[in-house]
Order: C-alpha cells, then structure tokens, then sequence
C-alpha cells in the first residue's frame, strides 16, 4: 500500500513561489504524472515528496503518515534521475546491489535479490559487464534496477527519458509502463511532454505558474479542461478558442456568437461579457448549413485526415476531417460543430462555465 496525499502543499524560495497551494491524492499502485511546461514546479513537488526539498507549509503523506518534514532515507521512496546517474568504475551487479549492500543486508540475501530484478528487467545477461560500454537503453535498465531492488513504496521519476532520441524513447516509455503494470508500483512521473503523459498515465495533474490548474485521468483533462491553459496545452493541434461577446443563461444549452445559434452542452451559470468557444479540431465541421464563415487558409494532408486552417471572424481555427473530404485553399465554408463537445470559457479567468459537460471536474487543486 503506498498511497500519497498532497495538501496546500506550497514551497517558496525567497521572495518566489515555486509551487502554490497545490493539492491532490495519488492513490496506490497508480502511475502518476506531473505534467506542465518548465519551471511550472513539477520537479520542486517531486522533490518534496521525496524529501529532497522541505515544504515552506502545506503536508505530505505516506500511507496515513505525515511525513512532511522527514528526511529522505526515512521515507522509502525511490528517486530515479534522469541522467541515469550510476556508479561507471562498477560492473552492473555492483550497481544494482550497491543499496542493499549498503543496507548491511546479507550477502546471499543480495544475490537472491539481484537476480530477481534483474530477471524482471531482463538484464541477466549483462549483469557482469562494465556499466560503461552499455547501450542508452540498458544503462535505463540498471538505473531502475538499483531503484527497485530496494523495493521502495514509491518510485520518484524526473523526465527518465528526456536524454533518449524519439524513437527510443517511445520504446522505453513503452517498457516503463509494462514494468509497472508488473509491479504494480506507486509512480509519480515528471514530464513536460503532453503525449507521455496522455499515453502513460492513469492519473495527471497539470501545472503551470506554481498552480495545478486541473487534476483527473488523461480522458477527463482531454474531454473536459479546466482552464484554457489546459485546453491549449494538451492536445496536437491544441484546442481552437473563438473569442466572441456574448450572454448565456442558466440551463440555456445554445450560444449567440457574431449572430450564429450554436447548441452547447447545458451550462449552470449565467455569464456574460468577453467569452470563448473552445473547440477541439477533430470536432469541427465543414458544413454548408446556416452559422459562421470561414475562409480556408491552408490544407495539410496527413494520410487518414486532413488538418485544414480556417480564418472566421472571431479567430483562426484548425479542423481535422476526413483526408478524402474535398476541400480548396481559398473557398469560403461553413462551420458546424459538435455540441456535446464545446466548453465555453471565461475569457478574462480563463476558466471553464460549469455545464453538464464538466461535472466533477478537479481543477485549481
Ligand atoms: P523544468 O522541467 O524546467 O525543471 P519544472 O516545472 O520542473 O521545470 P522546477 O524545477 O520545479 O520546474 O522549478 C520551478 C521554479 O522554481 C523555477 O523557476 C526554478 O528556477 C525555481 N527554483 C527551483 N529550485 C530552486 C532553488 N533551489 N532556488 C531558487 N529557485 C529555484
């Protein structure tokens, strides 16, 4: 069992607030990612879970127990770093058992428990090789090695894979999430990339500016964004935002935006003023019914669809649509959208209108 719960967690370093207040719980077992562009805090919360860095206030748990203010080697939370930092004058073995041998454990025990992990990570055959000659890939492997043969509660995970090519990285993403499927490990995973995220997690927070601007499984952050920062941020092409002044009533399902009626999904709040619509591009349509206009700026052929820029009055927007849809640079088109998809939000805050799209959504911690 290694459940983590964060509350009004927050860390300043002089006058600047690295992470602010950010709350949630990471339950047993779940990968977990922190997901935000850099210097949003990812790796200051990471490190105070793990005890490298001590919280200006808010707390932590481990398991019911606070352990806020312990230091690392009380914790049992394993940190992997991303330079896959390991002790290059030992042989693979040497590496892995280092923690247990400096645990004092005895040396049967050790062996016992190296060829265990080295049987889950498939590295036997290399477990008598210098660490120095040893492909990207296999150095990862001993690096998580020497991390798991502790079998710690929790595994810590800043960016693993930031040094690894594309193709590589895919492949060890790929073997990561195995692994922990095996195991069934509490993971907290830092990355900046929104497509690791989205395919490797069960759970994500998303920060930006020392703030968890939403909190839910990759679905939810996908379907149903807190904030625009979070609309726009995941998602490729990101979500299109066509700002338009306007009014909504309570319980209204339908939108006036530049003289066009689009049904929306039923909002619990009246709004009004400067709002967006915000639509992601697999969810607009090229239609020849009433509505808004656009002009096509550009079409990109991308095999089963195409991305097609549009400009309409209220901002440029990108649609994906069917490859073999016919559609010219330069033609005037009508534009329809799914209604059950379209959040609205409030331009000035940023923030999503409550509406039955976005029930229970998690956001701001
Ligand atoms: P990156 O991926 O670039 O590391 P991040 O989201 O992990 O981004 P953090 O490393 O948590 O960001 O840093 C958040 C902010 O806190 C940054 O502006 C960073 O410069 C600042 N910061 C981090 N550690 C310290 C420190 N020890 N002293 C002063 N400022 C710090």
């Amino acid at each position: 069992m290694a459940e983590i719960v964060i509350k009004n967690l927050r860390k300043t370093f002089g006058d600047f607030t690295a992470v602010r207040d950010s709350s949630f719980t990471i339950k047993d077992g779940e990968f977990f990612m922190l997901l935000g562009p850099s210097g949003c805090g990812k790796t200051t919360t990471l490190r105070m879970i793990a005890g490298l860095e001590l919280p200006t206030s808010g707390e932590i748990y481990l398991d019911g127990e606070e352990i806020s203010q312990q230091p690392p080697s009380k914790r049992d939370i394993a940190f992997v770093f991303q330079m896959f930092a390991l002790y290059p004058h030992m042989n693979v073995r040497r590496n892995i058992s280092y923690p247990l041998v400096s645990q004092g454990m005895a040396k049967a025990d050790v062996k016992a428990k190296v060829a265990e992990v080295a049987n889950i990570l498939g590295i036997n055959d290399i477990l008598d090789r210098p660490v120095g000659g040893l492909s990207g890939g296999d150095r990862q492997r001993v690096a998580l090695g020497r991390a798991i043969v502790r079998d710690p509660k929790a595994f810590m995970m800043d960016e693993p894979l930031g040094a690894l090519d594309a193709e590589f990285r895919e492949h060890m993403a790929e073997e990561l999430r195995a692994l922990h499927d095996r195991m069934n490990a509490t993971t907290v995973y830092v990355t900046h990339d929104q497509l690791e995220a989205m395919q490797m997690g069960d759970k994500i927070v998303v920060m930006n500016n020392a703030v968890v601007e939403q909190f839910g499984t990759p679905q939810e952050i996908y379907d149903k964004p807190a904030t625009m920062f979070v609309a726009d941020f995941i998602g490729s092409p990101s979500m299109n935002f066509l700002h338009f002044d306007g009014q909504i009533q309570k319980d209204s399902a339908r939108v006036a935006m530049n003289g066009a009626t689009y049904a929306v999904p039923k909002q619990h709040t009246d709004a009004g003023g400067k709002l967006v619509f915000g639509v992601r591009p697999e969810h607009v349509r090229l239609s020849d019914s009433g509505g808004l206009r656009a002009g096509v700026l550009a079409t990109e052929y991308l095999g089963t669809t195409q991305i097609i820029t549009l400009d309409s009055g209220n901002g440029e927007l990108k649609a994906r649509v069917d490859a073999d849809q016919p559609v010219k640079v330069g033609e005037s088109v009508g534009l329809d959208f799914k209604p059950e998809t379209i959040t609205l939000f409030d331009a000035e805050s940023g923030a999503a209108l409550p509406s039955a799209l976005n029930e229970g959504v998690v956001a701001h911690g």
